[in-house]
């Protein structure tokens, strides 16, 4: 027998019999995995024998995770990271170098702009930056200079421009350009069918699905994750196991989640479309929205963002988003709860006057997130909203 002292830290071990797996996989919550020689470890290490060494490079449990996020994606590998900004940092970082031009458009998230606009550019990457929907712009500026990558969204934040996927990767593939989707709004289950190269995800927003872990990731064929890999390792940004327990614990509900938050969201989009204070809804899943054609052919389900325009602005806004009672006003998308963001919270102040307007973001617009409330309730908060911040 050891002392207890040293017990304590060599606690004994249960094992699990054979024929009595627990059902829930249980949290590898260790950050070191032993050997019993070293030509074993350095076996590992080089990859020749599989295997865990250290958290920051694999875990059991962020691997599963990324295991049933390729799945649903239709790729066959991923990298998990600890936020969705995480994620496509480390992937801009690792995809790039100096001399190095990439594509982004005005619509995208706003840290992504950050990242190729001030990151990317101290270490000499430059950058064109176009709207998702000047298809003639994009043709003509990968003609112009070799690209090492375009980066878009799909709808996009907040108005739900949908990006023409076939067409962009197609001009990206003949110009030797690597695509990135960022493919938040749309999900893990939607868009796979195209030849994106990478796709990235905030798994903080449908994923986890209940606002209350955050993480990213980048999925794609397993060569070109395997380029990502020793940076990934490097730059150390790992989702702890435990919030990728939360996030796979997540998923189990996101089909059914993603799809009826997605119902909602059109009976409110139908509903707000109609009303007179509301000048223009942006819903993919509304006939009149322009990019309604090209959302059904790329999309099953049309996300939980419905944003429109009062056609009283600014001032209205505020008072309609302060008058909700379900809507909490705050950042992010895609939780079990509904969400409000009015204009003043929106903005895209890194733009210039001339991008802010091509942006179609007007001084009305809000942005909802919906979530999975019973939708009469929901609607009657919006019309009580409407009505007491006195539009017509
Ligand atoms: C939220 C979001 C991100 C960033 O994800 P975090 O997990 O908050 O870091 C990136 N892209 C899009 C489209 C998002 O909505």
């Amino acid at each position: 027998m050891v002392k207890k002292t040293t017990r304590v830290n060599h606690p004994p071990s249960v094992q699990i019999p054979e024929g009595n797996r627990p059902v829930v996989a249980p949290i590898y919550q260790t950050v070191k995995f032993e050997f019993e020689t070293v030509d074993d470890t350095l076996r590992t290490l080089s990859g020749e024998k599989p295997g865990f060494f250290y958290q920051r490079s694999s875990n059991p449990t962020t691997r599963a995770l990324e295991l049933t996020l390729a799945e649903l994606q239709g790729r066959d590998d991923c990298l998990v990271c600890a936020s969705g900004v995480g994620a496509i940092a480390q992937t801009l970082l690792a995809l790039t170098k100096q001399g190095d031009h990439v594509l982004c458009f005005l619509e995208s998230y706003g840290p992504t702009r950050y990242l190729i606009r001030r990151t990317l550019a101290r270490f000499g990457v430059s950058h064109s930056m176009l709207s998702i929907a000047d298809l003639d712009g994009i043709a003509r500026t990968l003609a112009a200079q070799p690209t090492r990558l375009v980066i878009f969204e799909s709808p996009t934040n907040p108005i739900n421009r949908i990006a023409d996927i076939a067409a962009i990767t197609r001009l990206a593939r003949a110009h030797g350009a690597l695509t990135l989707l960022d493919n938040t709004f749309a999900g893990m289950h939607q868009h796979g069918q195209y030849p994106v190269d990478y796709y990235l995800h905030s798994l903080t927003k449908f994923a986890s699905g209940h606002g209350d872990v955050m993480g990213g990731a980048v999925i794609a064929q397993a060569a070109l994750i395997g380029a990502l890999r020793p940076d990934f390792s490097n730059l150390g940004g790992v989702l702890d196991p435990h919030a990728a327990f939360l996030i796979q614990r997540g998923l189990k509900t996101y089909f059914a989640r993603y799809r009826l938050q997605s119902a909602n969201a059109q009976r409110i989009a139908e509903c707000l479309s109609g009303h007179p204070a509301v000048e223009r809804t942006h819903y993919p899943g509304l006939a009149a929205h322009p990019g309604h054609a090209l959302a059904r052919e790329q999309m099953s389900d049309f996300g939980a963002v419905v944003s429109f325009d009062l056609r009283a602005g600014a001032q209205c806004a505020r008072r309609f988003a302060e008058a909700l009672q379900l809507f909490a006003m705050t950042a992010s998308l895609g939780a079990t709860d509904s969400l409000v963001m009015p204009p003043q919270l929106l903005g895209s102040r890194d733009l210039s006057e001339q991008q802010q307007r091509q942006s179609g973001i007007a001084a009305g617009t809000v942005r909802l997130s919906i979530g999975l409330e019973d939708a009469d309730d929901l609607i009657e908060d919006l019309q009580q909203a409407l009505a007491a911040a006195q539009l017509p």
